[in-house]
C-alpha cells in the first residue's frame, strides 16, 4: 500500500523515537554483547573507586600510557595520566593542535552510594559483634539490609604501612550483612515512613558471634574478631582510626532478562560511565583536539574535597601539559578551558512504567533509545544547574548523526518533582562547553541497578567520536 501524503509528512517532520534494538544488526549485536560481557567483568572487580583507579591504570599500562609525573615533556601522540591520591585520575591523548585551541573533555566519577565504617568502629553487643557505619551518598536505607556485603579499602598503619582489604567477594571469603526485623514483630516499623522505617544509626555491619574463650575479659566476641584481624591484616582497633573502608554488595553484575539485553550491577552509578569513556580514550583515533578523560571522586556527596572536581588537581594536571609541551606562557590556562568542550559523563534516570508518575514522558530517557543528553540539570526553575548551549547542542548532534551514535535528549524527572546535578557546572564555570550524557539507569542509586546494553555501547560510541572529533 502507498503512503498517504500525511504519513510521509509524518515521518519527515517528526522526532521518530525507537528502541536502538528495532535497527541493530546482528554484527552490532555481537559487538554489543561481547562489550557488556567486558564491561562487567571489569565492573566486579572495581566496586570502588580505589579499585577502578587501580584497575584503569593496569589497562593503561599495558596499552602505552606513561605516568605524567615520569615526563620530560609531551608532543602529538603521547598518551598520559595522573592519578590523584589513588582515588581520581586524569587521562590524556595529546593531539595535533596547540592545547589553548581547547581540550576535547570527557568527565565521569567512579565513587558510588554505599557504607562507609565509622571511625571507630568496632562494638559488642549481647555478644554479637558489629562494624558501626555512616552511609555516604544519596541511599534508600531499607535498600541496604539483609542483602550481602563485602568490605573493601585500606588501613594505613602509623609506620606507614598502607594494608590493602577486600574481603567478601573471593569463592571461600565470609561476606557481611545488616539484619533486619521479622515481619511478625514489624508491627511498629511497618508504620513508619519509608525513610524513617531503618534508621542511618542502625546500619549495623554484623561481623562476629564466636567467643575467645577465657575468664577474665568482658567483651570476648570482640577480642577474637580483633584477633584474626590481627592474623589477617597485622592491625589493632586503633588503626581503624587511619582507615577508609566502605561496604558494597558482595554479588556480582550479571545480564539480566531473558533476552540478555540488560546489565543488573552494583555501582553503575557512574563507573559505567567511567568504563565507558575510559574504553573511548583507549581506542579513539585522536587526531586534532587533545583528548581527556576525567575520573573524579566524591561527586556523589557533592564533589568536594582534594579528589573530587572542585579541586585544583584537574587545573593542576592541564597546567602540566601545558608546561610539558613547552606552551605555557601567563593565563593560558583559563583559555584553554574556555576554548573546551565536555561531555559530562554520569548517568541519567531511565524512564520506568512502575514508576510512570514522576517521569514526563515526552522528555524522558527511554531503555535502549541510546545515550541520553540532558539538556540541563537542576531543580525546581533549574537552581543551580548547568544549561547547555544550544549552539554546542547543534554541533554535538551533527557529530552523532553524521556517526550513526543513537541518541536520545531528555530530562531528570518532571518539573518540581525533584531534581539533581553532575560535575557538568563546574567545568562550565570555568569556561568549557558541557552537556551532560550518559547511560539511563533504573533503581539509581540502589545495591543493584540497571541498565540497557544498548545504551552502554552507545555511550562509548558517543565518547569516542568526541574525543576524535568535537
Ligand atoms: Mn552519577
Ligand atoms: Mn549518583
Amino acid at each position: 500500500m502507498e503512503k498517504s501524503e500525511g504519513k510521509v509528512l509524518e515521518e519527515k517532520l517528526f522526532n521518530q523515537k525507537k528502541s536502538g534494538w528495532e535497527t541493530a544488526t546482528d554484527d552490532e549485536k555481537g559487538l554489543i554483547f561481547k562489550f557488556s560481557d567486558e564491561y562487567m567483568a571489569f565492573l566486579n572487580k572495581a566496586k570502588t573507586e580505589r579499585e577502578f583507579v587501580c584497575r584503569a591504570k593496569e589497562v593503561l599500562d599495558s596499552n602505552g600510557f606513561k605516568d605524567l609525573c615520569t615526563a620530560d615533556s609531551v608532543k602529538p601522540g603521547d598518551k598520559v595520566y595522573s592519578v590523584n591520591r589513588g582515588k581520581s585520575m586524569y587521562i590524556a591523548v595529546i593531539g595535533n593542535k596547540k592545547l589553548e585551541e581547547g581540550l576535547n573533555l570527557v568527565g565521569a566519577h567512579i565513587d558510588s552510594p554505599r557504607l562507609d565504617l565509622k571511625p571507630n568502629p568496632v562494638y559488642e553487643d549481647n555478644e554479637m559483634v558489629y562494624f558501626d557505619t555512616q552511609y555516604y551518598g544519596g541511599i534508600k536505607k531499607y535498600q541496604w539490609t539483609a542483602i550481602p556485603l563485602s568490605l573493601h579499602g585500606v588501613i594505613v598503619k602509623t609506620n606507614g604501612e598502607k594494608v590493602t582489604v577486600n574481603i567478601g567477594e573471593g569463592e571461600n571469603d565470609p561476606i557481611f550483612t545488616i539484619t533486619d526485623l521479622l515481619p511478625h514483630l514489624a508491627k511498629e516499623q511497618m508504620q513508619k515512613k519509608l525513610d524513617e522505617g531503618v534508621a542511618g544509626e542502625d546500619l549495623n555491619l554484623l561481623i562476629g558471634n564466636m567467643p575467645y574463650v577465657c575468664p577474665d575479659v568482658k567483651e570476648k566476641v570482640k577480642l577474637n574478631v580483633l584477633k584474626l584481624l590481627n592474623e589477617r591484616y597485622g592491625i589493632n582497633e586503633a588503626d581503624f582510626l587511619s582507615a577508609e573502608l566502605e561496604l558494597v554488595p558482595a554479588f556480582n553484575s550479571k545480564s539480566l532478562g531473558f533476552d540478555y539485553s540488560m546489565v543488573a550491577g552494583y555501582g553503575q552509578d557512574d563507573k559505567v560511565c567511567a568504563y565507558t569513556s575510559l574504553r573511548a580514550i583507549l581506542e579513539a583515533k585522536v587526531q586534532d583536539k587533545t583528548a581527556v578523560c576525567i575520573l573524579s571522586d566524591k561527586e556523589e556527596i557533592g564533589s568536594m574535597g582534594n579528589t573530587g572536581m572542585e579541586s585544583q588537581a584537574f587545573d593542576n594536571f592541564v597546567a602540566e601539559l601545558l608546561n610539558k609541551s613547552g606552551e605555557n606562557r601567563p593565563n593560558l590556562l583559563n583559555k584553554v578551558f574556555c576554548n573546551s568542550s565536555m561531555l559530562s559523563a554520569d548517568v541519567g534516570t531511565a524512564f520506568d512504567p512502575i514508576y510512570a508518575g514522576v517521569s514526563d514522558r515526552t522528555n524522558s530517557a527511554y531503555m535502549s533509545y541510546g545515550v541520553s543528553f540532558d539538556k540541563y540539570t537542576g531543580s525546581r526553575g533549574k537552581a543551580g544547574g548547568s544549561d547547555a548551549n544550544a549552539e554546542f547542542i547543534g554541533k554535538i548532534r551533527e557529530i552523532l548523526e553524521r556517526n550513526n551514535v543513537h541518541y536520545q535528549i531528555a530530562q531528570l524527572g518532571k518539573v518540581d518533582v525533584g531534581g539533581g546535578g553532575t560535575i557538568a557546572y563546574i567545568l562550565a564555570n570555568k569556561g568549557v562547553e558541557v552537556i551532560d550524557c550518559g547511560v539511563p539507569v533504573l533503581s539509581m542509586h540502589s545495591p543493584y541497578e540497571v541498565t540497557s546494553k544498548y545504551d552502554i555501547y552507545s555511550a562509548y560510541m558517543a565518547y569516542k567520536v568526541f574525543y576524535e572529533e568535537a
